[in-house]
């Protein structure tokens, strides 16, 4: 092994939790190494919105883990050299029916009695957020700590700053091998040469499953295809990030008063008004394997869907569109544990539609966790264990 290059932590995967996981652990003087098989953020995290929410995110373990990570982005607004198009101005659900709307008091109520700022709004209030929203709608629930950035220029950002602090990246290193050396060490085999390391990060998202069968380690990640339209802003149709409480429904599983096709393709309004004066408008759901490419009905629905809430819409002029892989596990959360059948390994993975919200959370723990410091949050419910029991389809 003589070209063979030893560091003491690689981290396998160039996304946006490799990013954080680089930047928290680089700027803690740990020794650490980025193999990433494409360019910087070339897979899901640039193909997804740039939402830092807790207002969709179940009331207790799930909503304070992101409440921490969204104060941890707000400290990275301050900290990192790059702008990651950075605003913090809340975001809102909204109902459309009777249902929905007291399913929305009960979800606002637990929020609240987490401490979380949440709080109900009428018709009267979704009149003054925007004009252009359909007068039927029942009201809603606002969150006032969600925050929306750049995902791409986030990762960009995060990366850069970890260079500044040591960490070495490689790109177009796709990793092909991983095994244990008899001292206990991992050798990395890449189509750029052998890597060997004390401790192994596994940040590929809807790939981690791969990573892991290198090791004979099931890691129960699925991806789970989303789309979205970016449209030109004619108008000034609202400031911030609004979702239907269905969104909700469709994250979790619930059953929704939809017509078959926006149920089949799991599509709920999503709109995102981006730094750059264009709208993102999503999104779908689908289990479809590692499929990318654009459903032109999916993209009917999501239309229609935004046609629904906002009437006057209609004539939004499509820029163009694209579908992302959200790594999907069975209870929502995410991987963020250390594999103790092979010591040494750590996953980082399995955040869903959440990855951008939890990027900070999840370097800032794995960094903790490497360093053998007390965790910011308990990672009991997040260990790679928790579905052992189970499998998974
Ligand atoms: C439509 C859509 C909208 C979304 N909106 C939001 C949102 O608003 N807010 C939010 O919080 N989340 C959102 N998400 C989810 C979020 O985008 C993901 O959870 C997040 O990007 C996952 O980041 P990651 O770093 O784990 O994965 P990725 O960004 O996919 O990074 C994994 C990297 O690993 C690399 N890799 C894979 N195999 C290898 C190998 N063998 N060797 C080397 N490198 C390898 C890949 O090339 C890739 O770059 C959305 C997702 C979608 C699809």
């Amino acid at each position: 092994m003589n070209n063979t290059i030893h560091r003491d932590v690689i981290v396998i995967g160039g996304g946006i939790i490799g990013a954080a996981i680089s930047y928290y652990c680089s700027k803690a003087g740990i020794d650490i190494t980025v193999l990433e098989k494409k360019e910087l953020a070339s897979g899901t995290s640039s193909r997804c919105d740039g939402n830092i929410l807790a207002i969709d995110k179940d009331p207790g373990f799930d909503s304070q883990m992101s409440l921490r990570s969204q104060q941890l982005v707000h400290e990275l607004n301050k900290e990192l050299e790059t702008s990651f198009e950075y605003r913090n101005p809340g975001s809102i659900l909204v109902c459309e029916n009777d249902n929905e709307l007291e399913a929305a008091q009960k979800w606002v109520q637990q929020q609240q009695e987490a401490g979380l700022d949440f709080k109900m709004l009428d018709r009267e209030d979704l009149r003054n957020e925007s004009k252009f929203f359909a007068d039927d709608l029942y009201g809603g629930l606002e969150c006032k700590t969600d925050s929306t950035v750049n995902p791409y220029m986030l990762t960009y950002s995060m990366f850069y700053s970890a260079q500044k602090h040591g960490a070495r990246i490689h790109t177009h290193t796709e990793v092909k091998r991983v095994n244990k050396d008899p001292s206990g060490r991992f050798v990395i085999e890449t189509n750029n040469g052998t890597f060997t390391a004390n401790k192994v990060v596994n940040a590929c998202g809807v790939w981690a499953p791969l990573i892991g069968e290198m090791l004979n380690v099931e890691i129960p990640i699925k991806p789970r295809k989303g789309q979205l339209i970016v449209a030109s802003r004619q108008r000034l149709v609202g400031l911030r990030k609004v979702m239907e409480f269905g969104y909700l429904i469709s994250k979790f599983g619930g059953e929704r008063v939809v017509d078959p096709v926006t149920e089949k393709y799991g599509v709920a309004l999503v709109f995102e008004p981006t730094e750059s004066q264009n709208f993102l408008i999503g999104s779908s759901r689908e289990f479809n394997g590692f499929d990318i490419k654009v459903n032109h009905e999916v993209t009917k629905y999501i239309a229609k869907r935004a046609v629904r809430f906002y009437p006057k819409m209609a004539d939004m002029t499509v820029i163009r569109q694209y579908a992302g892989l959200r790594p999907w596990t069975e209870d929502h959360l995410p991987i963020i544990s250390h594999v103790d059948e092979v010591p040494g390994f750590y996953v980082a993975a399995g955040h869903e539609g959440d990855g951008i919200s939890l990027a900070a959370i999840t370097g800032k723990v794995i960094e903790e966790m490497i360093s053998g410091k007390e965790t910011t949050i308990p990672i009991e419910l997040l260990r790679h264990d928790r579905f052992k029991e189970r499998v998974i389809s």
